[in-house]
Order: C-alpha cells, then sequence, then structure tokens
C-alpha cells in the first residue's frame, strides 16, 4: 500500500500578509520534499461544519466566519490573519485529516499526511491564536473515537512550539494520550511537565534553545515513547511541525533533518507494534523552506518506506 498524502489547490488561498513566516510558499517547499515519493495523492474535501463542532462550539465558528474579508485581510490575534479564502482551506485542513483517518482505519493505507495549511495546534477551543483557526489533529482525534469507536488514541507533537491548542481541546478526554515535546521557553509560554491533563493523559517535554539531536533523542526514548508503550494507542496521530530545525527562524532547537527520519521511524515501529502500523500525519510549522522541504522528505519518506 502507499502512504497517502492529502493536498488541495484551495490551500493556496490562505494568504498571509508580506513577510508573515506561515506563508503560501511553504506549500511549494512541502511538495519539493515530496517530489520522488511514491505516495498516492488524493484531494483533502471540504469538513462539514459538525466535524468543527468536535472540538468548537459554535459561537467561535460564527465568529471565525464573520472575521472573513471581502478583500484584504481580517485578523483574529495578533498574528492569526484571515484572507477571503482562508475558511475554506481551514476547512480542507479538517477534512483532509478527517479523511486521512477514515482511510486509514478503513485499510486503505497504513498511513497518510495531510499537506495543507493553516496549521491548527496552537487553537483552542473559543480562540484562534498562532497562525491556527481549528484544531485540526484534535478534531481527528475525536473522529477516530467517536465516530470509528476506538478506545485509545495518540497525538505526538513535535512542532517546536507547544501544541497548547491540542491540549486544551483534549484536556479531560481521558481517551487520548497527548505527548508533545517543544523549545521552553519559548510561544505559547504552556507546555510545563506539570500540565498532565484532567486523567493525567498528557505528557509535555520541555526542552532547553541550543539543545539538538542527542537530548532530543534521549527525551523521546525516556518520556515519550515509554508512555505511548503503556498507552498502546490503537492509532498515532502527528502534528508535524518542522520548526525544531537548526534553521528554523522561529526557534532555537539544533534538529536536523536525519533526526525527523530518525523519529518517524521510531513512531512507526510503535504504531507496527500496537496499532497495526495505523498513522495520520499533519503538518504544522516549519519556516525555513529549504529545511522545510528537507524534513518533510525525511518524515514523509520514512512513513512511505514503512506503510507499503
Ligand atoms: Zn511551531
Amino acid at each position: 500500500m502507499a502512504t497517502l498524502v492529502y493536498t488541495h489547490s484551495d490551500f493556496f488561498g490562505h494568504m498571509t500578509p508580506p513577510g508573515h513566516p506561515e506563508q503560501v510558499a511553504r506549500l511549494g517547499a512541502v511538495e519539493r520534499g515530496l517530489a520522488g515519493l511514491a505516495v498516492e495523492r488524493r484531494e483533502a474535501p471540504l469538513a462539514e461544519e459538525s466535524e468543527v463542532l468536535r472540538c468548537h462550539p459554535a459561537g467561535y465558528l460564527a465568529r471565525v466566519k464573520a472575521e472573513v474579508p471581502v478583500e484584504g485581510w481580517g485578523q483574529l490575534d495578533g498574528d492569526t490573519y484571515l484572507a477571503p479564502r482562508s475558511l475554506v482551506a481551514a476547512l480542507r485542513g479538517v477534512g483532509g485529516c478527517a479523511a486521512a483517518v477514515d482511510a486509514v482505519l478503513r485499510g486503505e493505507a497504513k498511513n497518510a499526511f495531510v499537506a495543507g495549511r493553516p496549521p491548527g495546534h496552537h487553537a483552542e477551543t473559543a480562540k484562534a491564536m498562532g497562525f491556527c483557526l481549528f484544531g485540526n489533529v484534535a478534531i481527528a482525534a475525536k473522529r477516530a473515537l467517536d465516530r470509528h469507536g476506538l478506545a485509545r488514541v495518540a497525538i505526538v507533537d513535535f512542532d517546536v512550539h507547544h501544541g497548547n491548542g491540542t491540549q486544551d481541546l483534549l484536556w479531560d478526554e481521558a481517551r487520548c494520550l497527548f505527548a508533545s515535546t517543544h523549545q521552553m521557553p519559548l510561544y505559547p509560554g504552556s507546555g510545563a511537565e506539570s500540565e498532565r491533563g484532567a486523567h493525567g493523559q498528557i505528557v509535555n517535554v520541555p526542552l532547553r534553545a541550543g539543545s539538538g539531536s542527542a537530548v532530543m533523542r534521549a527525551a523521546y526514548e525516556a518520556r515519550v515513547f515509554p508512555a505511548l508503550e503503556a498507552f498502546g494507542p490503537e492509532l498515532i496521530l502527528i502534528s508535524a511541525g518542522f520548526d525544531a530545525h537548526a534553521d528554523d527562524p522561529l526557534a532555537g532547537l539544533e534538529w536536523e533533518a536525519d533526526d525527523y527520519a530518525w523519529l518517524t521511524g521510531r513512531l512507526c515501529d510503535i504504531a507496527d507494534a500496537h496499532a497495526g502500523g495505523r498513522i495520520v500525519s499533519t503538518l504544522e510549522g516549519g519556516y525555513d523552506l529549504q529545511a522545510l522541504e528537507a524534513c518533510v522528505a525525511a518524515h514523509v519518506g520514512v512513513l512511505e518506506e514503512r506503510g507499503r
């Protein structure tokens, strides 16, 4: 079977102001990273609004809709902008994750990657922030649990920023283990080890600026992998941000593309042992275009190799 890659031309319609790091050009870098990989491409469908409502209240969705401009930009927080086509893009992000979960759980592929934007892991229950509108990965987890009847889903977030939104949306969801590594101190400021979720099902692993491969690998071996093994997920979701790369302009961890290949391979090992190999990964951050290209090639390359 081939790794599924969900994309859509509408993801190019989420324009951001000049100089904004979460820019349309990121998609070109992602495409260059995917070039040459034997993946099966599918169009990310538009999510029904009910899909968004798995995690966000109707009033929040209405507020996002109301901020969509006819031209120019609307703004939901200091760095989260809306262009005329942004809502469509965001709904395809939610829809792409939902379709990827459905396809992987139906056995059409072992794993999938959703190459969409805007990202999602900073969006809280009723608050857009950090370039994110809807909690794509948390919504996907809820779909796997509530619609497909899984008992245990794990989310691993290796974006350099803490997935505060995912944590907020799943704080009291005992059926979902959320594990995040992130630089601290750094935006958004949350993600201390003491933040454990209502059922102790959240694992936050802050890392110091300047730390690189060895520290990262040791942290995963000591904290994240044992938690995953103990939890025994039936599906692993990944918030795949590539901004912990050494060249990223927004943060100061020193990871290399090889680290993403290693980490992806280890997550595939755990998925093989517990989840029939099932992984759905979705793009979050990653703002140096060359690093993003190399990291996507490394990450999806391993998914493709392991998904056959
Ligand atoms: Zn990030």
